[in-house]
């Protein structure tokens, strides 16, 4: 029987450490974010359906008592409905116990998905989309060439929310530097609260050298957050967020700070503890430099 078979690098959320991870791209259809290198080396491409296939049989005989599933690469939802359905369908056949399948989406392949079709995949099993949103600030979307609005992003999550779909969004801590950071809060916070995802990821920016962004930095554009500038930046934005019940995590190895709540109940406890942490200033507080990655 052939391996499971895996092309390059490969990428999940913190979430799916236990999920089998299959990929049904190669690398992300968008693949421009001026600070993103995971997928650079990669063209991107769907893998065809058959090879797809393969891999589930070799799964399914070694590990058939699977729960959770996670598609790779940068971005499988950009998979044409038909085969994307056609991908969920073997799944759910070879895995009995299958409970969920999840991906990652990009926002212009969201908003390309009628909400029939979402709702066409969340019938096969489909049960989360991880987008990245990194900012509610239109200026600094435009920015890291994100290639869409904060206007888009609400609509592609209403869209989802319609469809039955529950949205895990990251947010990128410091990715507006220093000069941008109220902005970047204070626009991520209000757009966050009319988005009203389920869950929502913070990563902190770790600039990646060969990227635009390292760029930026490196000449003096914009000045990185201290690890302390980066918790009131988190703060700021949590001080504005208004959710129903989102679960908001910073629980990813960029992170100095791992950070649980749930908002709509600990938001106070959340503020309250990062207000002491913050006056503190206690370096045994932060994870060390060396224990961070991305
Ligand atoms: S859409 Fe995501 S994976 Fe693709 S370049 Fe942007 S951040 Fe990277």
């Amino acid at each position: 029987m052939m391996p499971i078979s895996y092309e390059g690098d490969v990428f999940r959320p913190p979430s799916e450490a236990r999920s089998l991870i299959l990929q049904a791209t190669i690398g992300c259809s968008h693949n421009r974010c001026t600070f993103c290198a995971m997928y650079k080396r990669k063209k991107y491409r769907a893998r065809p359906l058959a090879e797809i296939n393969r891999d589930i049989v070799t799964a399914a005989a070694y590990l058939p008592h699977t729960r959770r599933v996670f598609l790779a690469d940068g971005n499988a939802l950009a998979v044409a409905t038909a085969d994307l359905v056609a991908i969920l369908d073997q799944l759910n056949k070879a895995f009995p116990l299958l409970e969920r399948i999840t991906l990652y989406g990009n926002p212009q392949d969201l908003l390309q998905k009628s909400e029939d079709e979402l709702k066409e995949l969340c019938d096969h099993r489909l049960k989360m989309i991880y987008l990245g949103v990194e900012s509610g600030s239109a200026a600094v979307l435009e920015a890291v060439k994100k290639g869409v609005t904060p206007a888009d992003l609400v609509k592609g999550a209403a869209k989802l929310k319609k469809a039955g779909i529950p949205l895990s969004v990251t947010v990128l801590n410091g990715l507006a530097g220093l000069e941008g950071s109220v902005e970047h809060a204070r626009s991520t916070a209000k757009f966050l609260s009319e988005m009203d995802p389920e869950y929502i990821g913070l990563l902190s920016l770790i600039t990646v050298p060969g990227t635009t962004m390292h760029r930026r930095f490196k000449s003096g554009e914009l000045t990185a957050l201290s690890p302390w500038q980066l918790l009131e930046e988190i703060r700021m934005m949590v001080e504005g967020l208004t959710l129903t019940n989102s679960i908001f995590r910073a629980n990813h190895a960029s992170n100095y700070l791992p950070l649980k709540a749930t908002l709509s109940r600990d938001k106070q406890l959340l503020l309250t503890a990062l207000d002491r942490i913050i006056a503190e200033r206690s370096p045994a507080t932060l994870k060390s430099e060396f224990m961070r990655g991305l």
